[in-house]
């Protein structure tokens, strides 16, 4: 997803006490990631978003017979801690391969976690998202975690002060309160990351082996950033977009129209299935599929009139620049 995450209301109960304890504790109190089984032995994880301050983005697990590739590793170490927990309750096998399918947080600031668990593990990447992870990801979060997080926590705390000493107190304290614990929990999390970056990079394509199952790490152009990857599994016909595709409505925030819609022209030109199957809920969270046609033509839709709006935008404007300079 992009790092400007739109605000979504938490669904989980805990107290600021427990931002000082470790992650394994904090781990424990959020609510397991919801695993959905999407193919013998594919699993996609989603995990809780942090309250109103971010949404965090799924995490897919691909085992194999000696070893597991984790596609995306959370927006923060206990996200990412909670889902390999769980992959440990499916499998014995290794994490050998972590693709990061791009730079945004929400997809690698978990990556600690499964090099320490892990040291052999490949992290793999485009090139060009590792030169994104290793400079502009980290100034990119810096305003966020340095001003306008700490500035968003401070104000919380002071309507929660005001609204205690309010009598009767506001039907929302407890809502703030919560709101207050999240976005505290949020802070801790991003702040204690260790940037972990890509022990590998590719540029266009990486063929991967996990015993019998062959996994393609693709990238076809610049589409939401300039090194988006995605995975083929041609045997299982399966695609595993990222944040190319977001069912049903995909972000487009500071994104490339063009190399993008090629993109999905060539996933849409490679021999995926079309099944529709429901155990994948109808969530914007959702990127896993296997390929649906309604879907991807209504993000091409969107991306050409994108397109044809800019282009109606930038004449007008070279007809004002022309005007003022005759
Ligand atoms: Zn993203």
């Amino acid at each position: 997803m992009s790092p400007a995450c739109p605000p979504k209301r938490a669904a989980r109960r805990w107290t600021a006490i427990a931002v000082l304890l470790s992650i394994a504790t904090l781990t424990a109190q959020r609510p397991d990631p919801v695993r959905i089984q999407v193919a013998d032995g594919i699993f996609l994880f989603r995990t809780a978003p942090y309250g109103e301050v971010g949404l965090d983005g799924n995490s897919i697990a691909i085992i194999g017979s000696d070893g597991v590739l984790v596609f995306d590793t959370n927006g923060t170490p206990s996200a990412a801690a909670a889902v390999l927990a769980q992959i440990r309750t499916l499998t014995s096998q290794p994490v050998r391969y972590i693709v990061n399918s791009h730079w945004h947080w929400d997809h690698w600031y978990g990556t600690e976690v499964y090099t320490k668990a892990f040291p052999d593990v490949k992290v793999i990447a485009h090139e060009k998202t590792k030169m994104m992870m290793a400079g502009p990801a980290i100034e990119f979060n810096k305003p966020g975690l340095e001003q306008q997080l700490p500035a968003y926590l401070t104000q919380l705390n002071q309507r929660i002060a005001k609204a205690e000493s309010a009598t009767p107190s506001p039907a929302n304290l407890p809502q703030l309160k919560q709101a207050l614990a999240d976005g505290r929990f949020f802070l801790e999390q991003k702040n204690s990351v260790h940037h972990t970056l890509p022990t590998q990079t590719y540029a266009d394509k990486l063929t991967l082996k996990l015993g019998d199952r062959e996994i393609q790490v693709l990238h076809r152009d610049r589409a939401i950033t300039p090194g988006d990857s995605f995975l083929y599994l041609p045997k299982e016909k399966i695609i595993i977009a990222g944040d190319l595709l977001i069912n049903p409505v995909t972000f487009a925030l500071s994104s490339y129209p063009t190399g993008w819609i090629k993109t999905l022209e060539y996933i849409d030109s490679l021999d995926a299935s079309i099944i529709e199957d429901e155990r994948i809920p109808e969530d914007a969270r959702v990127r896993l599929f296997r390929l649906r046609p309604d879907s991807l033509v209504a993000v091409q839709a969107y991306l050409d009139q994108l397109q044809a709006e800019w282009r109606d935008q930038l004449g007008s404007f070279k007809r004002h620049v022309e005007a003022k300079n005759p």
